[in-house]
């Protein structure tokens, strides 16, 4: 008896993210993201103040590892960077409440919301889904996965992020609209969250493009630094 499943191709590999302090890594299952969290955010790009938390996804082989090249992306001329903060979860279930919320948290990391801008106003003006804009390949860098055990719960400090050394967002985690608890207990409303899932927070005002041979450099104070650096466009 053989215990070799049988596949008709070779399936895809498994998604990890390496863990401070720790040879073992961090499997990914899910990438969930928060938009609009930041009201200097929303401002700038002239969004509704009160709505509810707005998610979407990622698939999670959009993973791009600390230090990388990632492509300019196709089919854009407004590439973004969003630098977020993302919680790493290592249980989860449907309507977590928000007292319970911080049980479910593996770590923190930091992350990038890479955005092609132009398709993403182009959609929204449409009411369209985003998953072109938001859900293309090398569009969610994430650095190393910093254990609760090590760094506690992230509810306030500097989020900052440079392009080729100039900063261009630059602000506190405290100016999220919705907190790390009240986004899982939203979220898992929605869908019954699992040990493996990542959540991006959110991105602070000062968005912008970056064209090939940009380095960008986020930091989020107690987690480092996450540094990517952009290449030719991919096709
Ligand atoms: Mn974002």
């Amino acid at each position: 008896m053989s215990n070799i499943a049988e596949y008709v191709f070779p399936p895809p590999a498994v998604t990890s993210l390496p863990v401070a302090g720790s040879t073992a890594r961090f499997p990914v299952r899910r990438i969930y993201c928060v938009g609009r969290n930041y009201l200097d955010h929303i401002r700038e790009l002239g969004n509704n103040e009160k709505e509810p938390p707005l998610f979407f996804t990622k698939p999670r082989d959009a993973i791009v590892q600390d230090g990388a090249t990632i492509p300019y992306a196709s089919v854009t001329e407004n590439f973004h960077f969003e630098l977020e903060l993302a919680v790493a979860l290592q249980s989860g279930a449907y309507n977590i409440a928000e007292e319970a919320a911080l049980t479910h948290v593996f770590g923190y990391a930091i992350a990038l919301d890479m955005t092609r801008r132009d398709l993403q106003k182009q959609l929204s003006a449409k009411s369209a889904p985003w998953d072109v804009a938001k859900g293309f390949d090398h569009a969610c860098p994430c650095g190393t996965i910093h254990p609760v055990s090590q760094v506690g719960h992230l509810n306030a400090g500097n989020i900052r992020m440079q392009v080729n050394g100039e900063v261009r967002q630059d602000s506190d985690l405290r100016a999220m609209i919705w907190n790390v608890p009240q986004i899982i207990a939203h979220l898992s409303a929605l869908f019954e969250l699992q040990a493996g899932d990542i959540i991006l927070t959110g991105t602070p005002a000062g968005v912008g493009p970056v064209v090939p041979g940009d380095t960008m450099r986020g930091e989020i104070a107690g987690l480092g630094a996450l540094t990517i650096h952009v290449g030719p466009r991919c096709v």
